[in-house]
């Protein structure tokens, strides 16, 4: 138990024993909505609608960048905080979907980019929240600005920097009574890569919801993945370890990327016990492409 945090041991049941239902004052809008809303539009800051997308989690992000809500009856947990144009849609997304901000608990984060954690300063500043990350992504999400040894750090934008509450560690557990979400390192994309796994449940149907990190390999034009090994090797660690994951529905930080909103709408399988492996595995050829085409290039 020591490395868990939250408010009580209760929390630490990560099956789903029937408790109170998320409490709603609204009825959840249907992602077939969401779906349409962002048809042909992917920005950034794009606002879009909320929807609902299993048991007590919702997306409340924009068109082009996913946010989580995590409803339970002792608070809400946001995962991820897209940009900081952003935060007015999040903001009026968690007020229609019948939630208070001022109950949002704990913020949570993907990767230390400016795209999904740019929001994170004004939603702490608005929630109160207390920001939780792995070390590796402290002193970005601090400072705002990349890590040295981030792929992207010379090409990803500056953002506004937000205070880390605590570490987490990999295989952590942190929740609150009615949710335990596990944090894992998955770096690669960034040094402070996270992915997040909790239990959801509806009605009698209860799911292991994957929000598994971005798994790209890009960089500015003078980083050469080539030139650092180690750097590969964790790459590589992490591709191994996403297809072990507990996944029945994988969310990935760029919707797009994990085909969610055609999910949502219907139109695609939402629960896909293989997505964590394809996913993997497609991330996997790319990150080959992309040494192979650095060695032809040398
Ligand atoms: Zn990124």
């Amino acid at each position: 138990m020591s490395a868990r945090l939250g408010l009580v041991a209760a929390f630490a049941l990560a099956g789903c024993a029937p408790g109170p239902a998320p409490a709603t004052a609204a009825p959840a809008p249907n992602g077939k909505a969401l779906a349409m809303a962002c048809e042909g539009r992917d920005g950034w800051s794009d606002p879009a609608p909320p929807a609902r997308i299993h048991g007590n989690t919702y997306y409340v992000g924009t068109c082009g960048i996913a946010v989580l809500l995590i409803a339970t009856p002792d608070g809400l947990v946001l995962l991820d905080g897209a940009t900081e144009k952003a935060v007015p849609s999040i903001l009026a997304n968690i007020r229609t979907l019948g939630f208070d901000p001022k109950n949002v608990r704990y913020l949570l984060a993907s990767h230390e980019h400016d795209d999904h954690v740019g929001g994170l300063a004004a939603l702490q500043a608005a929630t109160g929240a207390r920001l939780l990350a792995r070390r590796e992504a402290v002193a970005a999400l601090t400072s705002g600005t990349p890590d040295a040894t981030d792929p992207q750090r010379e090409i990803a934008s500056p953002f506004a920097g937000v205070a880390v509450s605590r570490t987490v560690v990999d295989g952590e557990v942190v929740g609150l009574r009615d949710i335990a979400l596990t944090a894992h390192a998955t770096p690669g994309h960034t040094p402070g890569s996270t992915s997040w796994t909790w239990r959801s449940c509806e009605g009698g149907d209860c799911r292991t919801i994957a929000y598994v990190d971005s798994l790209t390999a890009i960089s500015g034009d003078a980083y050469r993945f080539a030139d650092h090994p180690d750097y590969v090797a964790t790459f590589r660690a992490t591709l191994a370890k996403v297809p072990t994951l507990p996944c029945d529905l994988l969310i990935t930080p760029h919707p797009s990327a994990s085909n969610l909103f055609t999910r949502l709408a219907g139109d695609a399988r939402l629960v896909d016990a293989d997505a964590c492996h394809f996913y993997a595995a497609g991330a996997a050829k790319r990150l080959d492409e992309r040494l192979a085409k650095e060695n032809e290039a040398k």
